[in-house]
């Protein structure tokens, strides 16, 4: 063989393809290929040899990549560009791993392409090797979980039940798993014999240090979020490392529960500590083998420290600058509880795949346990736009994803932080971004948010304004204004929106906005929801007894539409005040249709049925989609404020709220404008035909007693 041949052979078996760059300087300039094609290239298109082709066209990730490989081409010092790897799925749906190289060979611009997707499959078998043994630690590690959490409720079921401490001790003396019973404070109340032979503390008087605070520094240093997670009440468990009063240092699994009474305030944190060390010691192994998550293949959490580690000494070498970007996902828990650990295991490594497809090469994605996501960019300059990059990975999240049948859509909070901006060591970036994604989370979910220094303060505010709100329902610190709805044709209706405020003894009206959010996220809404419905039904048979036609509309939120109960409670609450359904509107966001719409379409019918009207609030400012519409059995449509806003000088407003408005027409449902503010929105909207408008340019939102003045005023006018 000579060695032309066997250089060629020798290139196809390492799957490489070799190209030389035909006009460098263009935009998307053409590339031929040198050697025989690999065979791998068949599967993306027949690429023949020495024939100008298009490359970026054939993989359009080389287009990004075109910049750097242009430089190494013209440069002088034999410098090379390296793209990364980045996945392909070919024309039978295989993913298909690619590299490109970019360098000068004697003067000439040479590409070269590398498959390794072998070698990804190599090492795919080893994690499956490695995820056998560790399926075994697995499964003692679950069932372990299982005992842990089984112990947790019934020791929380005891004390919130009020019974004697020493009775729950004795429960506890004897069990094989370490139980610590304190109070918030971390003041000891009930330790029992494992947990003494596993710390070696002889009584609680021993200790100066809360056993509780010593534990919440050691999880600190893998699990900075963990102060954050136990502050606002909410459970927690996790594995660390951790050293006894006589210095031996074990493994230990901690599961942390917050014990509310039934006004929501924290009484007692439950603690179970199991030893590990021996588990961890067998998969200490395995892990030196994958620094690999098995669900997602991606990072896990120790290779992801290493990783954000070396990057930050890197940055502080050359002063660049880094994101964090800390992903959580919404509601994961509810995919896991209704489809099982299985799917919950398929939407994870979906939605890793779909997140490492969102970054750049140098980018580094990981998978930090649970539902959360890490991602470490490179910031080539300070002020670039990450929103971009976040909104990226808020729409690869939110595609629908197809489970068993079942279609779902997620959303993820993001929190962001920046190095050296929010934090210099790897701790404090890693608690600011959490930070941040936690105020995502409670503005809403499916937000993004960079990291403020205010964020701490605006965290224990936060937490005040839900302990603060758990009162305001008994000391009737609510009350309802309304905001009356103009008709532009002929309506016999008077039409008003029912809006929560909330006067806060101390720091005055806060709006809905900002409580609503906190309300659902603790459940509190359910509560504050029945009160809002029962205040607004009975002002609206009021105002009926007065000779008021009127139409209240009430908003619903997403956990009230969930209880299993809702169509009960409404009807009820129609029977206790008197108020004929026909009177009442509910108000839905479609954010709350989208999330389970069979349920909630089946719901919205029998609500119907009962004689209630129905409208979908804030139509477009979720992922609205005109085609679902039409299976909806709504009355109304309320188009978001966004739109109306900015008519008519924005076309594509125009041109949304015009086809929202016929289409919503030709189905029969009515339109609600919200948020107008000015005659030449009501001008547009008269000439498309909107039924009804809402805004301060008419109304704002008032007391019941102007209310009646209005409908007293009107109603003389009529008389006229
Ligand atoms: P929403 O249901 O879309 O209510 C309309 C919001 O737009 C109200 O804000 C209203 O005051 C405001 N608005 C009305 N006209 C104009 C205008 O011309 N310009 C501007 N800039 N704003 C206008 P509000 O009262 O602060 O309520 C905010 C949101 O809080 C509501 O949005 C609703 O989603 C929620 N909310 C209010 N009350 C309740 C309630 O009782 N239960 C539930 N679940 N949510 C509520
Ligand atoms: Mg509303
Ligand atoms: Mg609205």
């Amino acid at each position: 063989m000579d060695s032309q041949n066997l250089l060629e052979s020798l290139l196809s078996e390492l799957d490489i393809a070799l190209f030389q760059c035909e006009s460098p300087d263009d935009e998307l300039p053409n590339f031929q290929l040198l050697n025989e094609p690999p065979s791998w290239t068949s599967v993306f298109q027949d690429i023949a040899r020495n024939q100008p082709l298009a490359l970026t066209e054939v993989f359009p990730y080389l287009e990004a990549f075109l910049p750097e490989a242009r430089e190494s081409w013209t440069s002088t010092n034999n410098s090379r560009a390296n793209s990364g790897v980045w996945t392909e799925v070919d024309d039978e749906g295989n993913n298909q791993q690619l590299e490109a190289l970019a360098l000068r060979i004697s003067g000439a611009p040479i590409l070269v392409l590398l498959n390794l997707t072998r070698n990804f499959d190599e090492r795919h078998h080893l994690y499956q090797r490695a995820r056998e043994i560790a399926l075994a630690n697995e499964k003692l590690i679950v069932q372990l979980n299982h005992r842990q959490r089984e112990l947790q409720n019934s020791l929380e079921k005891r004390l919130q039940d009020n019974q004697a401490l020493r009775d729950i001790e004795n429960s506890v003396r004897n069990n094989a798993s370490a139980v610590l019973i304190c109070k918030p404070d971390g003041g000891v109340e009930i330790m029992n014999q494992a947990l003494i032979d596993i710390y070696r503390v002889k009584a609680p008087e021993d200790t100066n240090e809360s056993l509780l605070d010593k534990w919440l520094k050691e999880a600190e240093k893998i699990y900075p979020e963990i102060h954050r997670i136990v502050a606002s009440g909410s459970y927690w468990e996790g594995e660390f490392e951790s050293h006894n009063e006589s210095g031996e240092s074990r493994w230990i699994r901690l599961a942390i529960g917050p014990v509310l009474d039934t006004s929501h305030k924290l009484t007692h944190y439950v603690c179970i500590a199991n030893d590990i060390s021996m588990l961890k010691k067998s998969s200490a192994e395995i892990e030196k083998l994958a620094d690999y998550d098995f669900t997602t293949h991606l990072p896990n959490r120790r290779h992801f420290w290493k990783q954000l580690t070396r990057c930050l000494d890197k940055g502080a070498q050359k002063s660049t600058s880094l994101a964090l970007i800390y992903v959580d996902l919404d509601h994961f828990k509810r995919v896991n509880d209704s489809l099982g650990h299985h799917a919950g295991d398929f939407l994870l490594s979906t939605i890793g795949t779909r997140l490492a497809r969102c970054i750049k090469r140098g980018d580094f994605i990981a998978h930090l346990g649970g539902d959360e996501f890490a991602i470490i960019l490179e910031l080539p300059y300070p002020n670039i736009n990450i929103e971009n990059i976040a909104q990226r990975v808020q729409s690869a999240v939110s595609k629908s994803i197809t489970i068993e049948n079942s279609t779902l859509k997620m959303t993820a909070s993001i929190g962001i932080a920046l190095y050296p901006r929010d934090g210099r060591d790897a701790t404090s970036l890693m608690r600011h971004a959490d930070l941040a994604m936690f105020h995502a989370k409670k503005m809403g979910r499916g937000k993004y948010q960079t990291f403020t220094p205010n964020m701490n303060y605006e965290f224990l505010q936060m937490l005040q304004l839900e302990i603060d709100l758990q009162k305001a329902i008994e000391q009737q610190q609510f009350n309802l204004v309304y905001q009356p709805q103009v008709c532009s044709g002929q309506d016999h209706h008077l039409r008003l929106e029912a809006l929560i405020r909330w006067q806060h003894p101390e720091k005055g009206s806060i709006s809905p906005g900002r409580f609503i959010p906190i309300a659902e996220e603790n459940g509190m809404i359910l509560d504050i929801g029945l009160w809002v419905l029962e205040h607004a039904c009975k002002q609206a048979i009021n105002l009926l007894n007065e000779g008021f036609n009127v139409i209240m509309a009430v908003n619903v939120s997403a956990k009230q539409v969930r209880q299993e109960n809702f169509k009960d409670l409404v009807k009820t609450v129609l029977t206790k005040t008197s108020l004929p359904p026909q009177h009442l509107e509910l108000e839905i966001t479609e954010t709350t249709v989208m999330e389970e719409m069979d349920v909630v379409v089946a719901l919205l019918k029998d609500l119907r049925k009962l004689g209630v009207s129905i409208s979908l609030d804030d139509f477009g400012s979720g992922f609205s989609s005109l085609t679902y519409l039409k299976n909806l059995p709504v009355d109304y449509l309320k188009l978001d404020r966004a739109f109306i806003h900015e008519l008519p000088a924005n076309e594509e407003s125009k041109a949304i709220t015009t086809s929202v408005i016929n289409l919503a027409h030709e189905l029969k449902i009515k339109v609600i404008a919200e948020g107008v503010e000015n005659q030449d929105q009501v001008n547009f909207l008269t000439e498309k035909k909107c039924d009804y408008m809402q805004g301060f340019l008419f109304y704002y939102p008032m007391e019941i007693e102007k209310i009646r003045d209005i409908f007293t005023a009107i109603r003389g006018a009529a008389n006229h």
